[in-house]
C-alpha cells in the first residue's frame, strides 16, 4: 500500500480517456444552473510537472498528451478533444506542455460559484501536496479535502444537498481489495442517491478481478434500473503487459450526449494514441 503515486502515469493515454470522459460530463451537468457537488474519490497529488520528478522518469506521457497534442496542431479534432486540450494548456504557457493537471485541478478550475468539489486522498505525502496545491487556486473556498477512505465515506456524501452530484472513482488498484471495496461503495451510493453521475476508471488487464469488473458494474447498474455506458481505449496490444495497455471508463447515469461525443472522439484518439496495430477502442451503452 501506497507505492503508487500517480505523478508516475500523468499525462499517459489513460489520463487521457479519463479526463477526456470527466470534462464531458461536468459541462453537461453544469447546463443546468443548480449548484453541483463534485466528489473526486482519488485524487492524487492534484497537478504534476512532466519535465522532473517521477513523470520525468516514466515517460509516459510521451505517448499520451504529448503525442496528442502534437496530433491536435496538425489535424482537426473533435469538440471533446479540443476541450480536453484546452483545460491542459490553460495550465501551461505558450502552448509548451511541461505541467499536466490532475482530476483536482481539472475540476476545481471548472467549478461555478455555486458548485463544491470534495476531494479524498489516502496517501501520506500525496495529500499534503494536495492540500498546497489547491490552496493556490482562486477557488480553494470551494473545495474541501479528506485525508480518508473513500470508499467508506462515499455513502455518508450522498445525495448532496442540491441533489445533483457528479462521483468520479479512480482507484489505483494498488490493493486487490479495491475492486470488492468498489462494488460495495457503488451499491451503497446508488441505494443512497440513485440519480447520481458515477464515473469509474479501471485498467483493462488480464487479471480476473479487472476483467470482470465492467460485468460487476453493469449488474449493480441494472439492479437499480440505471443506464450506463462503457469505454475502453487500447492504444497497444502486445502480449506481456510490462505497462498498461488499454484503460476504460464506465459510467452510471450518462448524459444522452456522451456517446456521441466518444463516438467522434474515440477514433481520433487511435489515431494519435495508436502504438501498433492492436489499437482499437470499445464503446457500449444500455438505456435502462
Ligand atoms: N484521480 C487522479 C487524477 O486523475 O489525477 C489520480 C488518482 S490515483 C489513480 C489514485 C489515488 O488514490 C492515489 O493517490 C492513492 O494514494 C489514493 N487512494 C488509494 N486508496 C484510497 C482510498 N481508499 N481513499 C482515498 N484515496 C485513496
Amino acid at each position: 500500500m501506497f507505492s503508487y503515486r500517480h505523478a508516475f502515469h500523468a499525462g499517459s493515454h489513460a489520463d487521457i480517456l479519463k479526463h477526456l470522459v470527466m470534462i464531458h460530463l461536468v459541462q453537461y451537468l453544469q447546463e443546468k444552473p443548480g449548484a453541483l457537488t463534485i466528489i473526486d474519490t482519488h485524487a492524487g497529488a492534484g497537478i504534476y510537472s512532466l519535465i522532473d520528478g517521477f513523470a520525468a522518469v516514466s515517460k509516459e506521457a510521451d505517448q499520451g498528451i504529448y503525442r496528442l497534442s502534437q496530433f491536435a496542431k496538425s489535424n482537426a479534432v473533435s469538440s471533446g478533444i479540443a476541450n480536453y486540450l484546452e483545460c491542459i494548456l490553460s495550465e501551461n504557457t505558450d502552448n509548451d506542455i511541461t505541467i499536466y493537471p490532475g482530476s483536482p485541478f481539472i475540476l476545481a478550475r471548472l467549478l461555478r460559484t455555486q458548485d463544491r468539489l470534495k476531494l479524498f486522498e489516502l496517501h501520506p505525502k500525496e495529500i499534503d501536496i494536495l492540500r498546497h496545491n489547491i490552496s493556490q487556486l482562486k477557488q480553494a473556498k470551494q473545495v474541501d479535502i479528506y485525508a480518508e477512505d473513500s470508499f467508506a465515506r462515499l455513502k455518508g456524501l450522498v445525495p448532496p444537498p442540491s441533489r445533483r452530484g457528479l462521483v468520479l472513482i479512480d482507484p489505483s488498484y494498488e490493493d486487490k481489495q479495491d475492486y470488492r471495496y468498489l462494488d460495495n461503495a457503488i451499491e451503497e451510493a446508488l441505494h443512497r442517491f440513485a440519480t447520481g453521475c458515477y464515473a469509474i476508471w479501471y485498467p483493462c488487464l488480464s487479471r480476473r478481478e479487472s476483467a470482470s469488473l465492467p460485468d460487476h458494474m453493469k449488474k449493480i447498474a441494472a439492479s437499480h434500473k440505471r443506464s450506463w455506458l462503457q469505454v475502453e481505449l487500447r492504444v497497444e496490444n502486445a502480449p506481456k503487459e510490462r505497462r498498461l495497455q488499454a484503460s476504460g471508463m464506465f459510467i452510471i447515469n450518462p448524459p444522452w450526449t456522451l456517446e456521441k461525443q466518444l463516438a467522434e472522439s474515440l477514433p481520433m484518439l487511435i489515431m494519435a494514441l495508436a502504438q501498433g496495430d492492436g489499437a482499437k477502442y470499445l464503446l457500449k451503452s444500455f438505456e435502462a
